[in-house]
């Protein structure tokens, strides 16, 4: 795993528990509000019940009032509606209450007198009033549902009725005041009491008719159709609730609905949810707002914790992936700090000297060796050469970038597919291969090499490159060609040795047996040549030797074989040459040398002859047999005066 990666899942665990605590935040906020929720039911329940039994006391203590002022008013002037209106007037008390005024009427339901005065009215029928009919049927004092007032804009108003009685029982009159709906009583307040911002009270009464409501449009209309606002319609089969609900407009509120004790009414409540809700939302904000904050600020202390962490880590693992195309001083890693990466660094940077010493050494013992080493990578066909492989091919240490085709141009065009062969056969085959050739330098030197390789394989042992050595066996091959030299010819002449000559002679006898050819060998010795010696020195000896041999050479044809029997003898091999025809060979050679004088060194001249024998060979005969025939004819030669050929 990287240590990007490491950082990525240390951020990523940060968010989960930033996630975590947003949403135990939620639901510790929800599980608030819900308790938050229940309680405020109750106390809102509470509330509505309190004002119920305060509209319902003030209901029934205005009544009270009216009925017990009743007792008092003057029956015996009914008629008399001067008195009447005095008495009434005098009512101030009432009148503080009842603001929609003070009435008597007749007992048929006419206006007797009403306080406070207002002209022609008196005498009016009310007896279609829906209080007037109760209270005459009842007998008894009540308290009216809402009716349009004839007077003040025809304000909604409720009549409370007191009937009165003459001492045989008879309903004489109806004492009665109103409560204007609209007006500053405790039935007009009710609807402008404030409920939180934008809760209010209303009151209706059991058949669905709005009483007091802070919409006065709404009042004495019987706006809400059943089964849209739940809680009212239970409210109106005399159920007291309070809970969610939604109201016929299409409000979410907590309702509460009270019934009256003293009437058929109900005061009901709505408190708007999202106002209860506000605190949780505003809680919920303030959550988001701080865990959005603590997110910001946990991710860029990570993000910068990450960076100064990692960033030099980062860097040297830059060094390293790129370390390939650095050299010299660049490849060291420099690291101020005092931690873990510096002790790698450190580790690193000792490595790279050692790995510097171990090349240089190896460097050095390539060079000693004449031992290059070399790598071959088949993916993007990279050849790398060390020092010595450079130094072998004439050219200076990393001075190019060498390619195979470079190497292969080198070698001489005969030796060329032998070594492709070679490096074909190792590949197909996946085995070593060895092969030794020959290269032209870039200097024009020709030299010998001995080439290992062996094939890489990847672990599905595809093959992938190979590699190598190449060892400088030029000296060793030379040195070889000179032994192989020096055991097969004369060092001072240059000819065939005796011990080579004896071999040839043989394979010559055998090759003229089996082909039925010719062959005849012409055996030589320098005349007087002990006198040479005496005369000249042993050193010119030697020249007039080589000087003689190089002559003879130069009259002979490629198959002959000129070799050196010992001393100043030598004997000539020459095959398909049949014993006349080799005995005028002779006398040629003869003849150039007795003609022709040596010129030593030293600036003198000289005359020098040779005595000669010519013997062909015979059927089954060996070599040395031969050999021994020809020099008999030497001999016979030196005794006939020498400077003359005697074929045998
Ligand atoms: P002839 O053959 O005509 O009878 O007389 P000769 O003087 O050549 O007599 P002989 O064959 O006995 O002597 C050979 C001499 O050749 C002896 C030796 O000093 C000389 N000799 C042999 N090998 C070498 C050599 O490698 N270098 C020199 N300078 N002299 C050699
Ligand atoms: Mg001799
Ligand atoms: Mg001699």
């Amino acid at each position: 795993m990287t240590y990007k990666t490491r950082g990525t899942i240390a951020l990523q665990l940060g968010t989960v528990f930033i996630v975590i605590f947003v949403l135990l935040g939620h639901f510790t906020t929800s599980f608030l509000y819900e308790s938050y929720l229940k309680r405020f039911k109750v106390d809102f329940f509470n509330l509505v019940s309190n004002y119920a039994s305060n509209i319902n006391g003030k209901l029934l203590s205005a009544h009270r009032t009216l009925i017990s002022v009743a007792e008092v008013l003057p029956g015996q002037s009914l008629s008399d509606s001067a008195i009447l209106q005095e008495w009434l007037d005098d009512r101030r008390g009432l009148l503080s209450t009842f603001d929609n005024g003070l009435f008597i009427f007749d007992a048929q339901g006419s206006l007797i007198v009403e306080s406070p005065f207002k002209p022609k009215r008196r005498g009016r029928d009310y007896s279609f009033r829906q209080y007037y009919q109760e209270t005459v049927q009842s007998g008894k004092p009540i308290i009216s549902d809402p009716y349009a007032s004839s007077q003040k804009d025809n304000h909604p108003s409720i009549m409370m009725t007191v009937p009165i009685f003459n001492e045989e029982n008879d309903l004489i009159a109806l004492f009665c005041g109103s409560l204007d709906l609209l007006d500053n009583n405790f039935l007009g307040d009710l609807p402008k009491q404030k409920l939180g911002r934008d809760g209010y009270f209303f009151l209706a009464s059991m058949d669905r008719e709005i009483i007091a409501h802070p919409d006065v449009t709404r009042i004495m209309k019987k706006d809400f159709p059943v089964g849209v606002n739940p809680l009212f319609d239970l409210a109106m089969k005399g159920i007291d609730s309070c809970d969610e609900n939604v109201n016929s407009k299409g409000l979410q509120a907590v309702s509460a609905f009270k019934k009256l004790s003293i009437k058929d009414w109900v005061l009901g409540a709505n408190y708007p949810l999202d106002e209860i809700q506000e605190p949780l939302i505003d809680s919920r904000r303030l959550i988001w707002l701080f865990m959005g904050g603590a997110f910001c600020i946990v991710l860029l202390f990570t993000l910068y914790a990450l960076r100064a962490i990692f960033n030099p880590l980062f860097s040297f693992t830059h060094h390293l992936e790129t370390l390939a195309s650095k050299t010299g001083e660049d490849r060291f890693f420099t690291y101020r700090g005092r931690d873990e990466l510096s002790i790698m660094t450190k580790t690193f940077n000792s490595m790279i000297k050692n790995l510097d010493e171990t090349h240089h050494g190896l460097n050095h013992a390539q060079k000693m060796a004449h031992l290059g080493s070399w790598r071959w990578n088949l993916k993007n066909n990279e050849l790398e050469w060390s020092d010595e492989v450079f130094r072998m091919m004439g050219d200076l240490p990393n001075s190019y970038r060498p390619t195979l085709e470079y190497f292969i141009d080198k070698i001489p065009p005969e030796d060329r597919d032998e070594v492709n062969e070679a490096i074909q056969v190792s590949m197909d085959q996946l085995r070593p291969y060895e092969v030794e050739h020959r290269i032209i330098d870039s200097q024009g030197q020709l030299k010998y090499v001995r080439e290992q390789g062996e094939v890489c394989t990847d672990e599905d042992g595809n093959l992938v490159g190979m590699v190598g050595t190449v060892l400088d066996i030029t000296t060793m091959v030379l040195l070889q060609q000179k032994l192989e030299r020096l055991a097969t010819t004369d060092e001072l002449t240059g000819a065939v040795n005796r011990r080579q000559l004896f071999i040839y002679t043989d394979q010559f006898c055998q090759l003229a047996k089996r082909y039925k050819k010719a062959l005849s060998v012409i055996f030589y010795d320098l005349d007087h040549f002990k006198a040479v010696n005496d005369t000249y020195g042993h050193a010119a000896g030697d020249e007039v030797l080589r000087q003689i041999t190089t002559r003879i050479q130069s009259m002979l044809r490629d198959t002959d074989i000129l070799a050196r029997y010992g001393g100043e003898e030598f004997c000539i091999l020459v095959p398909e040459t049949d014993g006349d025809h080799a005995y005028l060979f002779a006398e040629r050679i003869r003849q150039r040398i007795s003609e022709s004088s040596v010129n030593l060194s030293s600036g003198e001249s000289l005359q020098v002859t040779v005595s000669m024998g010519v013997a062909t060979y015979q059927e089954d005969e060996q070599g040395s047999s031969l050999i021994d025939r020809a020099d008999q004819g030497v001999y016979e030669a030196k005794r006939r005066g020498r400077n003359c050929v005697v074929k045998m």
